[in-house]
């Protein structure tokens, strides 16, 4: 097994060193190992909801308290995580390589802190808070929030920064993804389910454009079958090998 993953690590390496634009699209597996539950994975429930009853514009049409103090526990579990190797390791490669685009759709503003500049956040970042009169958007990292649900100085309510099921992605944000994977000849997919849409047409797409794609993920994913290597393990383990 050891000697397999060797194999496919040693390959892949090879792949990164000719590469003349790598991307990564990250997803929930990446932060799993800095202690952030996954949505799908254990510890996926909050109380007795799901994040796909939570993490709606119904949901916080009709509970916006109930959404926010979900975000609050979120937000302080992130606050008191730190980034792992498996962050660490991508920011190095940025570094590293002639040109990286590091795609996320994590909301948690963990690659910023390994190190990561100029990561493209598909989902936006639970540390912004929209204004839902207004539409202005500002940082604010207090953790907990003084009051909840938070409202902005003109009185409208805020809202989490972030792309909920059933919304569409910043158009901006969205462009610059596919552009970028369009141009890669490498794509690697790391800690995803690859079934929330549009991220998870990314690999098609890096594929049909002529780009080989890696899989590093601690389980099978329905893209598991359709890539050209899959390392199978815990990112945090895989990708500072695969950096070294
Ligand atoms: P998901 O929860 O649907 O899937 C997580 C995937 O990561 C699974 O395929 C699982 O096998 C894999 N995985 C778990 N631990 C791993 C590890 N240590 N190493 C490698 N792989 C591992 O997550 P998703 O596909 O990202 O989709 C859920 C949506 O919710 C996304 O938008 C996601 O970013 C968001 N979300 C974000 C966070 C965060 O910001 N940290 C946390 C939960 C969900």
């Amino acid at each position: 097994m050891e000697a397999e993953i060797q194999d496919s690590l040693d390959r892949v390496r090879g792949w990164l060193a000719g590469a003349r634009h790598a991307c990564a699209l990250t997803g929930a597996g990446i932060s799993a190992e800095s202690g952030i539950p996954t949505f799908r994975g254990a510890g996926g429930l909050w109380r007795q909801f799901r994040a796909e009853e939570l993490a709606t514009p119904q949901a916080f049409a009709r509970d916006p308290r109930l959404v926010w103090e979900w975000y609050d526990w979120r937000r302080g579990i992130v606050a008191g995580a730190r980034a792992n190797p498996g962050h660490h390791a991508l920011a190095a490669l940025e570094s590293r390589l002639p040109r990286f685009t590091l795609i996320t759709q994590n909301v948690d503003g963990l690659h910023r802190r390994a190190g990561s500049r100029n990561p493209i956040e598909l989902h936006g970042s639970i540390w912004k808070l929209r204004c839902t009169r207004c539409s202005r958007e500002h940082g604010d990292d207090r953790v907990p929030l003084p009051h909840l649900p938070p409202h902005c100085d003109c009185g409208g309510l805020l809202r989490p920064g972030v792309v909920w099921f059933g919304e569409g992605l910043e158009p901006e944000v969205w462009h610059n993804a596919h552009e970028a994977v369009r141009s890669a000849d490498l794509l690697l997919v790391i800690g995803t389910s690859a079934v929330v849409y549009p991220a998870a047409s990314l690999a098609p797409l890096a594929r049909a454009s002529g780009a080989r794609v890696v899989e590093i993920n601690a389980g099978e994913t329905p893209l598991t079958a359709a890539v050209d290597c899959t390392l199978r393990g815990l990112a945090g383990e895989i990708l500072p090998r695969l950096a070294q």
